[in-house]
């Protein structure tokens, strides 16, 4: 059953596939591969920008879908729908750039060839539902390979609808195949059947880890997207009132489930009382309710069974101050402030991904890169200096693969996205995702 976050009541049913099925989908994916390779690049190039064209013509029904299954405000599931159809759009320019190099070589010519690996396997979580799978399927798809795609158990509803707007593009039949599931049934199907050549996984670290070892098995390759606990990091010499400003947001967006949030704030100790002073009314003001409300920052957690998750670390913790949410019917909680005391404690270092964010005061840079590094993750982070220098130092010392200065924000489908240690493996975006979607060939031609 399919349950609205933010009313409780159920949407609709979803039945989850068996073994059987999966294998079934697997095996129309091959038999689609060798044409959908083999299309001229131009075509394959037309039917992704055809794709992006419809799913821009069912934005809003793509937003208002996302908006009742996860929970997610209007605007936010807005945005996530336009992210979709962007990133189709950016690499519908791959396959007619699939470069590969001719490299100067005695006795001959060599050339090399980037050629599809055949079926990916996409597995998704349930935080960000929509963009997460567009980043998977359409580097994938463009680079000439057959995509099946498992959506989160919770948030099956708008993977389900892109595969049928594929479909009403013209991308033929079981080149993009959504199939709901269970992760343990048709998700580790994805990494054990042998036609699948790719696993691309985002989700947690725990699970993370075994499709490693699943994949393992037939050295089959992947791409992981873990998740993180980043630091933002506050300078004394920072616009404290812009950093405080742009704090909340980086951490209570999508009410905290969000590989990238800033759930860690370290500042330097001469500001931090000035900056709790600023952060507190920032956090007070978040507006926390009816995701259709077009001010409404912040909607519900995904379950009761995440809130009440995410409530189990405030037993005990140390708690500034709070802000607001609405009582009655939904999984809801108020952005939450925590004053960090030592970084062994599980709010600091485990990854909480609710609304909940802890402060830490640091003497000076030295302290502050350690402590941002003393993580098991490296997924994102922000640092905040009107020190050019410290901001040079700082962000090729924090071990992420995402950070930003004086800025919260870390995704841009320009770019490339992925994390350092326990926050992944691989890259995501960024004008070279394809290439993860493609072996490298090289074949040397003897002049002889
Ligand atoms: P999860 O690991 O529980 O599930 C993710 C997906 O894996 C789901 O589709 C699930 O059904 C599937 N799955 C579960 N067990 C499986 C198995 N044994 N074999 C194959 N598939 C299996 O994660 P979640 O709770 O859905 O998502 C939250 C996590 O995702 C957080 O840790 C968050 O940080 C992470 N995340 C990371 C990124 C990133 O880009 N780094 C982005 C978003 C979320």
């Amino acid at each position: 059953m399919v349950i609205n976050p933010a009313t409780e009541e159920p949407i609709t049913e979803v039945a989850m596939a068996t073994v059987e099925e999966a294998d079934a989908v697997i095996e129309q994916a091959a038999k689609a591969f060798p044409a959908w390779r083999d299309l001229a690049p131009g075509d394959r190039a037309a039917l992704l920008r055809r794709f992006a064209t419809v799913v821009d013509d069912h934005l809003e029904e793509l937003a208002r879908l996302e908006m009742a299954n996860s929970g997610h405000p209007i605007g936010n599931a807005r945005w996530e729908a336009g992210n979709v159809r962007d990133v189709i759009d950016y690499y519908a320019a791959v396959p007619e750039r699939l470069f590969g190099k001719q490299i100067p070589v005695p006795g001959g010519i060599d050339v090399t060839f980037r050629e599809p690996l055949g079926v990916v396997g996409v597995i998704v979580p349930w935080n960000f539902p929509m963009p997460i799978a567009a980043w998977g399927f359409a580097p994938a798809l463009a680079a000439g390979n057959c995509v099946v795609l498992k959506p989160a158990e919770p948030t099956p509803l708008t993977a389900l609808r892109l595969a049928e707007l594929a479909e009403e593009s013209g991308i033929p039949r079981g080149v993009f195949t959504v199939l709901a599931g269970e992760g343990p049934v048709v998700g580790n199907r994805f990494v054990s059947h042998p036609l699948v050549r790719k696993i691309t996984f985002t989700g947690s670290t725990a699970v993370g880890r075994k499709i490693m070892a699943g994949c393992a098995d037939q050295l089959k390759r992947c791409t992981l997207e873990l998740g993180g606990k980043s630091a933002n990091v506050i300078f004394a010499d920072a616009d404290l009132e812009s950093a405080a400003a742009a704090a909340p947001a980086a951490v209570f967006d999508n009410s905290g489930q969000d590989c990238c949030a800033r759930s860690r704030i370290l500042v330097q100790s001469s500001v931090v009382e000035r900056f709790l002073e600023l952060l507190e009314p920032a956090v007070k003001a978040v507006t926390v309710g009816d995701p259709a409300d077009p001010g409404t920052q912040m909607g519900p957690l995904i379950s009761a069974a995440h809130r009440d998750r995410v409530a189990g670390y405030l037993d005990g913790a140390d708690i500034a101050y709070s802000g607001r949410a609405p009582a009655g019917p939904g999984y809801w909680m108020p952005p939450t402030v925590l004053l960090g005391s030592a970084t062994i404690d599980r709010t600091w270092r485990e990854e909480i991904f609710g609304p909940v964010v802890s402060v830490l005061p640091f003497a000076d840079e030295a302290d502050a890169i350690r402590l941002a590094n003393d993580s098991d993750y490296g997924l994102s982070g922000s640092i905040f200096t009107r020190d050019l220098g410290r901001a040079l130092r700082v962000s090729r010392a924090v071990q992420a693969g995402n950070l930003s200065v004086n800025s919260n924000s870390s995704v841009r489908y320009w770019t490339p996205f992925g994390g350092y240690k326990q926050s992944g493996l691989g890259r995501e975006l960024g004008p070279d995702a394809s290439d993860a979607y493609t072996e490298e060939k090289n074949v040397f031609f003897s002049d002889k």
